[in-house]
């Protein structure tokens, strides 16, 4: 089979491997779509501990079920999936009581587990058993599939801030997951979603999604004006940005005992956050971080697109053959769309 494997940093390259042979409690999949992740591009770049190259990386999934083990019982040949990324172990605290994303091994698909970058992948015994694996829904193509993986891990992020309809969202940033949690926050109920970005283009795009008001990040009257927009504070605050700036100016415009999000991840060599922490104390305010998703997550996200809820085709705005991996990374990377999809063109 064909496949994109990760030799060392920056180093991509497809070739023919060895197709893997599959346990009597695992199955294969004939990957069918899988999008690129701001992650991929991260662990491209600089690597990550979980992850050992030579290896194939890739985690929004979706493919058919092309031969299960024996053993398998809740899948069978011919099942077409959809697939998340993080496998809980099964037995660890944090994984036996459904946050399987904060296991300390934290397995996860695409990272220890050979991801979806690849002609086909090997779904393995934990995975079946544990991990997010999901019946496509009828009427989702293989690409829609593959993004409810993202949409997931926006589901976590409202989750841990107590989103409730009716509230009041500020999202900084309008990437994927910014224009995702716009989006989602609308279709779950909130009352005014502002969105603030750099890009001009992209606040347009924000308000495609659904964004009441998308402010610009460079404007210096941003904190003043979302106080505003907000009555003295948003309920939730998001930041789906590689930003500490952005995060500081978070804890600003929430309202008392409001909750503040940590979506986006920061580069390694990124400042320390530095904040007037009396902020925290006399607001009451709750600040916290969300990364990746669990099992329940990436159904409800399969739910939520399937009913129309999220209209997850709008993301797609690129699309490359797995030749083309490279390619897909740079569209990715340019930021001129949003998701990018390396899907499977064989008949
Ligand atoms: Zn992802
Ligand atoms: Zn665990």
């Amino acid at each position: 089979m064909k496949a994109a494997i990760l030799e060392a940093l920056e180093k991509l390259v497809v070739k023919e491997v060895e197709l893997p042979r599959i346990g009597k409690d695992e199955a294969l999949l004939k990957v069918k779509a899988c999008a690129v992740c701001g992650s991929d591009i991260r662990i491209f770049h600089h690597g990550n501990t979980r992850v050992k190259p030579p290896t194939i990386i890739g985690h929004e999934i979706s493919g058919e079920i092309v031969e299960a083990g024996d053993e398998v019982k809740n899948f069978k040949k011919g099942d077409k999936v959809a697939i998340g990324a993080d496998v809980p172990c099964g037995e660890c605290f944090y994984c036996q009581n459904g946050m399987g994303n904060n296991c300390a091994i934290n397995y996860a698909i695409g990272y220890q587990f050979s991801g979806g970058f690849s002609e086909y992948m090997v779904l393995n015994s934990l995975t079946l058993r544990h991990g997010p694996v999901h019946h496509l829904p009828k009427g989702l193509t293989f690409a829609e599939g593959a993004l409810a993986e993202p949409l997931a891990c926006c589901l976590n992020a409202l989750e841990l801030s107590h989103f409730r309809s009716g509230a009041d969202v500020v999202i900084f940033g309008a990437g994927p997951i910014g224009c995702m949690l716009v989006e989602l926050s609308k279709a779950l109920g909130a009352k005014k979603v502002i969105v603030t970005q750099r890009s001009e283009k992209r606040l347009k795009l924000a308000k495609k999604f659904g964004a009441d008001l998308a402010i610009s990040s460079k404007d210096p009257g941003l904190i003043s004006k979302i106080l505003e927009e907000t009555s003295g504070g948003a309920d939730v605050v998001l930041t789906a940005c590689p930003s500490v700036d952005a995060q500081a100016q978070a804890i600003q415009v929430v309202k008392n005992r409001g909750f503040v999000n940590l979506f986006g991840g920061l580069p390694k060599d990124a400042p320390k956050l530095c904040i007037e922490s009396n902020i925290i104390h006399y607001k009451e305010i709750f600040v916290h971080g969300s990364h990746g998703s669990v099992p329940r997550h990436h159904k409800r996200a399969l739910d939520l697109i399937a009913s129309g809820k999220v209209k997850i085709k709008n993301y797609i705005t690129h699309r490359f053959p797995l030749a083309h991996v490279n390619d897909a990374f740079a569209a990715a990377e340019s930021k001129e769309g949003l998701k990018v999809i390396v899907e499977d063109r064989t008949k």
